[in-house]
């Protein structure tokens, strides 16, 4: 393969901030980063065009209809100015074939448009033969100023196409060239181009772009995702691990403090684990289960096999609330102390509790982050549990397997994750699933409500308390207007008390954590029986009395965030109630959602659905991109693409372990082109 030689960091000046780019300031680029969802010259790039303004073909004025985007070629003959207040400049143009007029109800380009002017304008046509404001004039002699196939960027309040149009100019010029890291025999097949070449032909079009620009590069990310998988899977293979053949001993003793026994599925999970435990490799296991299927007793059970094997195991929470609660449950079932390790944990206190990991005094840890700091020591962590794992990056559940260099790691998460993105983005994980939850448990019952009916709803919630049960009232939290939403919800929680005194409590990300620990221990012991709260409660909050659930403002919340919040009920014995409070004017499809919602408690149906849902359809409430860190695939829509990049990914390897082949070097730059994908690190350590 032909290759030619690479400056050793190409892309410094892509991965630099947008303000690098000339005439775009502070504010601009903060705009310009909500748009595209990133703030560096990259995201820029990456940053594709929904559709493309076609403005080549040149019209005679007797064939302009309204509706059209039509650029004509005319001279100007008369001007008529303003006849009152609010009045438009009118100019009327002709180029032989008839007359046409041009509207201009403020700033009319007076310069460009005298009498007797040569112009070629485009514009969109409104009435017959009229263009109000075009978006373009530009002298007849000079047509190289018009763009000739514009694109059209999704943009944000306050920015502009014209604000992207320079920066996006000045970030294709810096594209470095670059060796092709694709098979030659693809390229041929697939018809694509290079990877500059392609990219420009998105974003600096000559002509509208068919799909094979975008397929290509959809493909650059792809394969970049599935390379970085691929060494994992790799590594780890490698990777000698150690065995936990367990003695047995503490679990009995856990499982006879839990009192039920285990279903089937949490029986089948358990051996799965055990198996990869007592085995000499590292264990890189996926627990997936919905809300309340049973996930932490199964990994306390792992973990007291660690234990009982004389390591140290270690469970890690994405928030200190979780860390909490997850204290508490292993607390009440563990026959062996349990640490916990937070930011909140400092002084005297932390320094004892890192003595304690260190020396191997402490087997049992629950804690956040703060777990995996470079500072913590382990005496021998054996295994490292991770909850809630969606939240936490790649990146991150890489340090810890780095951690105890031979730790087994089991991630538990409660979202399902939907087919493609497992093979994307979990490919180096084994999976085990529970299905169902624990027997015993009816079905929640989820109703629909318009906020208009909200005193109804008050209502029923009023008769629900007298029955003596404990309600959450959720109002969404949204961080792009974090400080409307938390007005709203301290307001919703004062109207509530107004009706209901002080059984109502309230709990907030914002809020100092004791008093938000405070709310919801007074919820669990029932001393309130309202918890007002944002989504802080949406994972492993497990209050079993707690029945009836309000979610508004529903339509702003994601269906697989639903389905968490959802999960936070139906935990007890007793008929559990969803309510989801929708703003009146929500579209069509914010309403299918939230139907579909009420009509299935199957997670997996949901995640799938969701995923569609957001990866197509319309975005309601903040701005979600499809799937979290894909800039430029789709991976439900590429799905063919997919699974070749997962051939090709896997040859390339075979081959070229170490890609140190030219076409092994040219993907160890794709790979710091997409360096979501983990890829650096691996490359690092070899
Ligand atoms: P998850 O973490 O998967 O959301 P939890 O582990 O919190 O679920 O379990 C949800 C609830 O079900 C908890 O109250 C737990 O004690 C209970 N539970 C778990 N397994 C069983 C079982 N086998 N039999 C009865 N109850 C169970
Ligand atoms: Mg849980």
């Amino acid at each position: 393969m032909q290759c030619q030689p690479v400056d050793p960091d190409p892309f410094a000046p892509l991965f630099a901030p947008l303000t690098s780019l000339r005439g775009v300031a502070e504010t601009l680029a903060r705009l310009m980063a909500r748009a595209i969802g990133g703030d560096r010259v990259l995201d820029l790039l990456f940053h594709l065009p929904e559709s493309y303004l076609d403005r080549r073909a040149r019209l005679p004025l007797a064939d302009l209809r309204p509706g059209m985007l039509a650029t004509v070629a005319v001279e100007v003959v008369r001007i008529e100015a303003p006849s009152g207040r609010r009045q438009p400049t009118k100019i009327t143009v002709t180029d032989g074939s008839g007359f046409a007029e041009l509207v201009f109800f403020n700033r009319f380009p007076a310069a460009r448009l005298g009498i007797g002017a040569q112009v070629l304008v485009s514009g969109k046509v409104t009435e017959p033969r009229q263009i109000v404001h075009p978006d373009h004039i530009v002298p007849a002699d000079r047509p190289a100023l018009l763009p000739a196939v514009e694109p059209v960027w999704p943009l944000t309040a306050g920015l502009f196409a014209w604000h992207l149009r320079r920066p996006m100019a000045e970030a294709l010029a810096r594209l470095p060239a670059l060796p092709e890291w694709h098979d030659a025999a693809l390229l041929a097949r697939e018809h694509w181009a290079g990877f500059v070449e392609s990219l420009t032909a998105l974003q600096a079009p000559t002509e509208p772009p068919d799909e094979r620009p975008r397929r290509r590069l959809a493909y650059d990310e792809l394969l970049a995702g599935q390379v970085a998988l691929a060494m994992v899977r790799r590594r780890n293979r490698l990777r000698p691990g150690r065995a936990l053949p367990g003695t047995g001993h503490l679990r009995a003793e856990a499982l006879r403090r839990f009192g039920y026994t285990l279903t089937p599925s949490q029986v089948g999970a358990l051996a799965e684990i055990d198996a990869d435990l007592a085995a000499p490799h590292r264990m890189l296991r996926l627990l997936q289960g919905d809300v309340g299927a049973g996930k932490t007793v199964v990994a306390l059970l792992a973990m007291l096999r660690a234990v009982e094997s004389g390591a140290q195991a270690a469970m890690m929470a994405p928030t200190e609330l979780l860390a909490r609660q997850h204290l508490r449950t292993l607390q009440r079932l563990s026959p062996v102390p349990v640490a916990l390790l937070t930011g909140s944990v400092t002084g005297k206190a932390r320094a004892a509790l890192l003595a304690g990991l260190a020396d191997g005094s402490l087997p049992l840890v629950v804690g956040t982050h703060a777990l995996f700091q470079d500072k913590v020591v382990w005496h021998d962590l054996g295994l490292a549990v991770i909850d809630e794992q969606h939240r936490f990056g790649v990146e991150e559940r890489l340090k810890l397997g780095g951690k105890g260099a031979q730790a087994d790691v089991l991630v538990m998460t409660a979202t399902p994750i939907p087919r493609t993105v497992l093979l994307t983005q979990w490919g180096e994980m084994e999976v085990s699933r529970l299905a169902g939850k624990p027997t015993g448990r009816l079905p929640i019952r989820t109703t629909l409500h318009s906020l208009s009916t909200l005193p109804d709803v008050i209502d029923g919630i009023a008769r629900k308390l007298a029955d003596g049960a404990r309600v959450y009232w959720v109002c969404p939290l949204v961080t792009e207007s974090e400080l409307v939403d938390l007005a709203a919800a301290e307001a919703r929680y004062a109207s509530l008390r107004d009706r209901f005194g002080d059984s109502v409590g309230l709990a907030h990300g914002q809020q100092d954590s004791a008093v938000r620990e405070a709310a919801l221990a007074d919820f669990a012991a029932g001393r309130i029986r309202i918890l007002v709260a944002t989504t802080v409660i949406e994972v492993g909050v497990d209050v079993p009395e707690a029945t009836v659930m309000v979610i508004e403002h529903a339509d702003r919340f994601g269906l697989a965030q639903l389905h968490q919040l959802r999960g936070r009920v139906g935990r007890g014995q007793d008929q559990s109630f969803c309510l989801l409070v929708y703003d009146d004017g929500i579209f069509d499809t914010a309403k299918r959602r939230l139907t579909l919602l009420r009509d299935t408690e199957d997670g997996f149906v949901i995640a799938d659905e969701d995923y569609r849902l957001r990866g197509g359809g319309e975005l309601l409430g903040t701005r979600q991109s499809g799937t979290p860190g894909w800039k430029l695939a789709d991976p439900e829509r590429d799905d063919g693409l997919l699974r070749m990049a997962a051939r090709d990914a896997a040859v390339l390897l075979d081959r070229d372990p170490k890609l140190q082949t030219p076409r092994g070097a040219a993907v160890r730059l794709l790979l710091k082109l997409f360096p979501r994908s983990i890829s650096s690190r691996n490359l690092r350590s070899g």
